[in-house]
């Protein structure tokens, strides 16, 4: 599904580049749970935005689905992100005047889905995540727990095959934390969606079916687990 060869990313300016991603080299099958495991600073987020090719690698090779990303293209990039790929975020990002269900039904606008599909499937993808009672509330009307199962709805609606989520539970209690990551299990095992999750919370990593703890930039190791 995913494979990382060398991957090498640097800040700073040529004269001087400030290394965040010294050479990761990393496979993910389909259908994995997988955490990507570090402290604040790791590199976790730049590595999840240059997967989700929001961002580019200095050097080395991302295949996505077997096919090498061609990070020079902006129409490539934005058809992956489109098509194959859904995000989610520790802030949820969830547009505050957009109920619910409008929400959920962004990413199928960004595709051109017909309007009269749009309201159907994302109402029903909210049932499906529990949330069938408050398809009309607005984000600030929604407990965290909620707006994170909302953003989940909107990662899966376009049907990806790669969901990648950073720090999904970074901002919530480690009651509904625990729901959160009870939920992506769910998702993985219902819906087949290679899921990638990216946390500082080494008990998070590891209730997940694999984890790959990077630190200053390097993997350090790679656990699986027996699902
Ligand atoms: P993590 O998600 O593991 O906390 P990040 O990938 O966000 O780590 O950041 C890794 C390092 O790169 C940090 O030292 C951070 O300050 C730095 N960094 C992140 N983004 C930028 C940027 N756009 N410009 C310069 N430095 C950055
Ligand atoms: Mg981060």
């Amino acid at each position: 599904m995913l494979r990382l060869n060398h991957v090498q990313k640097a800040y700073g300016t040529p004269e001087q580049p400030i290394p965040v991603l010294h050479d990761i080299s990393i496979d993910v099958a389909d259908g994995e749970f997988c955490a990507i495991l570090g402290p604040s600073g790791s590199g976790k987020s730049t590595l999840l935005n240059i997967i989700g090719v929001l961002d580019h690698p200095d050097a080395g090779e991302i295949e996505l689905g077997g096919v090498p990303i061609d990070f020079g293209s902006a129409t490539e990039a934005a058809r992956l992100r489109n098509q194959l790929l859904g995000f989610v975020f520790q802030s949820f990002q969830l547009l505050p005047r957009l109920t619910a269900w409008e929400n959920v039904a962004l990413p199928l606008l960004y595709r051109g889905t017909p309007r009269p599909e749009r309201k159907p499937r994302a109402l029903a993808m909210l049932d499906r995540l529990g949330l069938g009672e408050r398809v009309h509330h607005l984000p600030a009307e929604l407990s965290g727990g909620q707006r994170q199962r909302v953003a989940l709805a909107r990662a899966l609606i376009g049907d990806p095959k790669l969901v990648l989520a950073d720090e999904p539970t970074g901002s919530l209690d480690s009651v509904t934390a625990a729901e959160v990551l009870q939920l992506l299990r769910q998702l993985n095992r219902d819906f087949g969606v290679t899921l990638l999750m990216v946390t500082h919370d080494r008990g998070l990593a590891e209730a997940c079916d694999r984890s790959i703890e990077i630190l200053d930039g390097r993997v350090v190791s790679d656990v699986r687990r027996d699902g």
